[in-house]
């Protein structure tokens, strides 16, 4: 499924196979990008945008509504189960050890959910099934509170009770740990340097359902290309990675889902990358 000259440069590296996970991954569970309609928020009587709801602004002034928000979006992420693609990628962490590495836009927890390791996943905007105190006390990274359901009603409020278990014990509010669209990237919380460094050792850069709309995805798809290193992108329609990849030395485009290409995929990087009977 890859052209050799693909092949020739990972079986000669020695550096880490990164994947670069979107929306489109998460898609095929049945999760919505919540960028399009289905994201809209009614606060009294107006419709909020998920680009007005997902900021440090609107928390400030209506935490609780952002909360409800969140729980809601958590909800429909917990209802949704790992896929195919999904549970290549925990296989072939398992195989491939230190030399995997995954890079993950999504917020929904699937991957972790799925297998991956905490360690080797880089949720580069962040997890909504944790949280982190506003004022940044330790553990920076925590889960969200037991007692919050993973159901959530759209139209159901946080009781008192549920809005004191988001009171970190400072007494600041605890926030859901995502990347906000006020907010920019930063290493100690959304490993942004370590995204980018990857991507300037990486044998390959595998990116699977993102359409490029985001900085960090894009640098780390023009790193990989300028480095002549393979870039391999899947993707059921073409978008401006796979336009990279196709303009690229060792780039390809393989067309179709993820759960279509990345179980083959990954079955094909491990046969290069690692040898086989490994
Ligand atoms: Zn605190």
């Amino acid at each position: 499924m890859l052209p050799d000259r693909v092949g020739r440069a990972i079986t000669a590296s020695a550096g880490p196979i990164v994947f670069l996970t979107g929306a489109g991954i998460s898609a095929e569970s049945g999760i919505p990008t919540f960028r399009g309609p289905e994201g809209f928020w009614r606060v009294g009587s107006r419709n909020y945008q998920p680009t007005e709801m997902a900021t440090a602004v609107a928390f400030a002034r209506m935490p609780a509504e952002v909360w409800r928000w969140y729980l809601f979006r958590r909800g429909v992420c917990r209802s949704a189960a790992p896929n195919a693609a999904h549970r290549a990628l925990v296989r072939f962490e398992k195989r491939a050890g230190d030399r995997f590495l995954l890079v993950t836009q999504n917020v929904d927890g699937l991957h972790l959910r799925a297998g991956n390791s905490a360690a080797r996943t880089y949720q580069i905007h962040g997890n909504a099934d944790f949280c982190r105190c506003m004022r940044g006390c330790l553990p920076v990274v925590r889960e969200l509170p037991v007692k919050l359901s993973e159901s959530w009603e759209k139209e159901r409020s946080l009781d008192d009770a549920e809005l004191a278990t988001l009171r970190c014990a400072c007494g600041e509010w605890l926030r859901p740990h995502v990347l906000w669209f006020d907010e920019s990237y930063d290493e100690p919380v959304y490993r942004y340097v370590s995204a980018q460094r990857a991507a300037e050792t990486a044998a390959a850069l595998i990116v699977v359902g993102t359409s490029g709309a985001t900085s960090l995805p894009t640098r780390m798809c023009e790193t990989v290309a300028a480095r002549g290193a393979p870039l391999i992108v899947v993707d059921p329609e073409p978008t401006v990675f796979s336009a990279v990849a196709e303009a690229s030395a060792r780039g390809v485009y393989l067309r179709g889902t993820a759960t279509e290409i990345v179980p083959e995929l990954t079955e094909a990087l491990g046969a290069l990358a690692l040898g086989r009977g490994v």
